[in-house]
């Protein structure tokens, strides 16, 4: 036992002393920290609560008294939040399962569904052929342009030949803003269902910093954890009551068992906290914060993908800088400044390797870096990248006084 809390002090140290610019990462509140640490980890609740958004038939268990009104307040919130009438299924455990979920609602195995790819900034659920998406359904991807913006008419092309049954949209490491009235346009003329992934840009969506699905969109899945700043978590929205009867039986009992009560706590706690004024503070600076680091980034001569960034997150494209994704990444690693490698468009580099890296501010906003901040985050980034030798202790120094001025909690 003494162990594992051994380790998790470390970790916590770890998360202190580091600028953490990992896209998809964040740091969730103390009460969010709480209820994903309480006893409602010990309760079994298969089914749902027999009210709204479920038309179901309620819970497979006795004891559910409490846990039926923390997840119906979770659906609440989340409807609030979003101000919109979709439906709800706060159940998914992970973004993934969302996803998987989202597919066998509307679809069965063998149908054709148009996305984005993982090269070109797809995420591995949305047809990667490692992936349940790319080994169950008939994947066919649009393209990006040569800078790296979504290619609206190559999509519009493949969609009228292809016919598929569903056209997804949404990204893991796409830094524009994505039109989803223009692929609507789009699934509308061809028949298709229309799902939106918005996992990246959930808490931008919700703050108004990026153009909303809803309305849109049949089905929309998004994680709980990235710009939500929520627990580590999967959720499905659907437009009508036909969508969401098929959305719940494919979550239960199509790809899961009982519901993680103590991290649906977590999303309830995490949408009361992003339907606060001070959440959209928080995304808007998400949003400056990626600006000035790409402007900085872009200062020193690093090449980003799409010439700069919409969001919350930029793609380096590190081949002028003489270095890889994954060398660029380990040396970070070792300076306190955490990144992840990625692929670039069309990149000559393996996977595991990449010419890439993705950098995000969600992480860092929420700890109070501010644009003043970003160029000496791009300073740093530089100097490991041209000379890690020479400039690892200046580094290390310079890191630790960032994260001295900010700390995670106060
Ligand atoms: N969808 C998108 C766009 C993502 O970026 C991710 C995760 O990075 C997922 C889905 C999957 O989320 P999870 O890791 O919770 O399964």
């Amino acid at each position: 036992m003494d162990k594992v809390f051994d380790l998790i002090a470390r970790e916590q140290q770890r998360q202190d002393e580091n600028v953490e610019l990992i896209a998809s990462e964040n740091f969730v509140s103390e009460r969010v920290l709480r209820a994903v640490g309480s006893c409602l980890t010990n309760k079994y609740a298969e089914g749902y609560p027999a009210v709204r958004d479920t038309g179901s038939r309620g819970r497979y268990y006795g004891g559910c008294r409490w846990v039926d009104q923390i997840e119906q307040y979770c659906c609440d919130k989340w409807r609030e939040a979003f101000a919109t009438d979709y439906h709800v299924n706060v159940q998914p455990h992970c973004g993934s399962n969302a996803n998987l979920a989202a597919f066998m609602s509307v679809l069965k195995p063998g149908d054709t569904i148009l996305s984005m790819s993982l090269s070109n900034g797809g995420h591995l659920t949305h047809g990667s052929p490692v992936n349940f998406s790319g080994k169950l359904f008939r994947i066919v991807s649009y393209d990006v342009t040569a800078e790296g913006f979504i290619d609206y008419d190559d999509l519009a092309r493949k969609a009228a030949a292809e016919r598929p049954a569903l056209i997804l949209a949404g990204a893991s490491a796409y830094s524009r803003i994505i039109d989803f009235e223009r692929i609507a346009a789009v699934a509308k003329e061809c028949g298709a269902y229309f799902m939106v992934d918005m996992a990246h840009i959930a808490g931008l969506v919700l703050a108004g910093d990026h153009p909303s699905p809803f309305g849109l969109a049949d089905i929309i899945t998004t994680t709980t954890h990235k710009t939500l700043r929520g627990p580590r978590g999967g959720m499905i929205l659907s437009r009508d009551e036909e969508f969401a009867k098929k959305l719940n039986s494919a979550v239960f009992p199509g790809t899961q068992g009982g519901p993680l009560m103590h991290v649906i706590a977590g999303k309830a706690v995490c949408l009361r906290e992003a339907a606060q004024p001070e959440f959209k503070v928080y995304a808007e600076n998400v949003v400056k914060n990626a600006k000035a680091l790409a402007d900085a980034l872009l200062a020193r001569g690093f090449d980003l993908v799409t010439g700069g960034t919409d969001n919350h997150l930029m793609l380096a494209d590190l081949r002028k800088k003489n270095i890889t994704g994954k060398d660029l990444q380990t040396k970070l690693d070792e300076v306190h400044i955490t990144v992840n490698k990625n692929a670039i468009p069309n990149d000559p580099q393996k996977p595991g390797v990449t010419s890439g890296v993705r950098i995000g501010t969600p992480a860092c906003t929420t700890r109070g870096f501010t644009p003043e901040d970003m160029p000496v985050v791009a300073d740093c980034i530089d100097k490991i990248a041209t000379d890690f030798e020479s400039n690892r202790k200046a580094v290390l120094a310079a890191v630790a006084e960032l994260v001295r001025k900010h700390p995670i909690y106060e």
